[in-house]
């Protein structure tokens, strides 16, 4: 069977994305950075309930060309998940690589005669301008222009924007589609405290003292992993993109705590009781009935991927106090 590429294999989604799809019995190619990173990889991947023997890992970063021929080459599908997922102001070590890194993994999937290519993309392309209301679908996109956005959200509209663009100019027949999840929670597969896992880790281990007055939906990792296969799999889904979260009103860090402190008993005693000063922020409402009609996309409970995160991160023994 046709082997399938999925950029990102030490990531939080990528694990997860390479233990579904070895689940159902394809065989799947993935880049890392370094090969000092397989053996962690396979170790995740079987955490997963996945055999890892029908897995390739290659190498290719997000800032050269070296490799991603070799990468594509074959295969039909192209997950891309691989995108930096860190606080840092230099745009240069977010915006550039995931910008470049995504028409990277375009062009390489376009000369290999990829069918499709699968983009994790994130609400923070679709929702981070301010708009009367606060809600969104998938036709609302963030200015990259906003003041104050921060470089990881500008990373995501920019490089998702540019693949876009590479797509109606130079795509040739490869279809394009994005997944554009909100804040992705649930189990990690990685025994590493990873990308948006750092949060849950500082409520448990007490070192957010206060909550951060922010809201946001919630997309459980596993659910992500699923939509990404549903995209790439629907013949209607090319040239969309899809909102993935819980079905449900967003939340905010003191609503999560407040799961968290519901579910986990002494797991949750540190947990922040109070928000930091500020000011309400926007009810967001952030809309997934794309997704659940048209791909019959059927996300979990927030609260059940909430609670689930915490357990994972006890059960990887990744909390400072279990
Ligand atoms: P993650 O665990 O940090 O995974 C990011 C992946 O990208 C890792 O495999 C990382 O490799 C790779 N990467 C970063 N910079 C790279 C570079 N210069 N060259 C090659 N690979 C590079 O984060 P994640 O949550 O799984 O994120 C996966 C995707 O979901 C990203 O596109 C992210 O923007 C998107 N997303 C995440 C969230 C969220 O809340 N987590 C929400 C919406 C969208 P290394 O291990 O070598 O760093």
């Amino acid at each position: 069977m046709n082997r399938v590429l999925v950029t990102g294999g030490t990531g939080y989604l990528g694990t997860q994305l390479i233990a579904a799809l070895l689940r159902e019995g394809r065989p799947v190619r993935t880049t890392v950075r370094s090969l000092e990173s397989e053996a962690q990889v396979r170790e995740a991947v079987r955490r997963g309930g996945a055999d890892d023997g029908d897995l390739e890992i290659v190498t290719a970063g997000l800032t050269a060309d070296d490799g991603w021929a070799e990468a594509t080459k074959g295969c039909e599908e192209v997950h891309h998940t691989a995108s930096p997922m860190i606080l840092s102001q230099d745009p240069d070590e977010v915006i550039v690589p995931a910008r470049d890194g995504a028409l990277r993994v375009l062009r390489a999937a376009r000369d290999s005669g990829a069918r499709r290519v699968v983009l994790t993309s994130s609400f923070a392309a679709i929702g981070y301008s301010p708009k009367p209301g606060a809600e969104y679908t998938e036709q609302d996109w963030t200015d990259p222009d906003t003041p104050g956005l921060a470089p990881y959200p500008r990373s995501k509209a920019i490089a998702e924007r540019a693949a876009w663009d590479f797509h109606e100019r130079e795509g040739g027949d490869t279809e394009l589609v994005t997944v554009n999840p909100t804040f992705i929670l649930g189990p990690a597969l990685i025994a590493q405290v990873r990308s948006s896992l750092g949060l849950t880790k500082a409520m448990l281990d007490g070192t957010m003292s206060a909550a951060p007055r922010q809201r946001f939906g919630v997309a459980d990792v596993r659910d992500v992993a699923d939509l990404h296969i549903r995209a790439m799999a629907a013949p209607e889904a090319a040239g969309k993109r899809y909102l993935a979260l819980a079905d449900g009103p967003t939340i905010s860090f003191l609503g999560m705590a407040r799961i968290l402190r519901d579910h986990l008993g002494p797991l949750a005693a540190r947990v922040p009781t109070e928000e930091a000063p500020g000011t309400e922020p926007p009810h967001l409402i952030i809309h997934n009935d794309r997704a659940k009609s048209e791909l019959h996309w059927s996300p979990r409970p927030a609260e059940t991927t909430i609670v689930q995160t915490a357990e994972s991160l006890r059960d990887l023994g990744l909390l400072d106090h279990q």
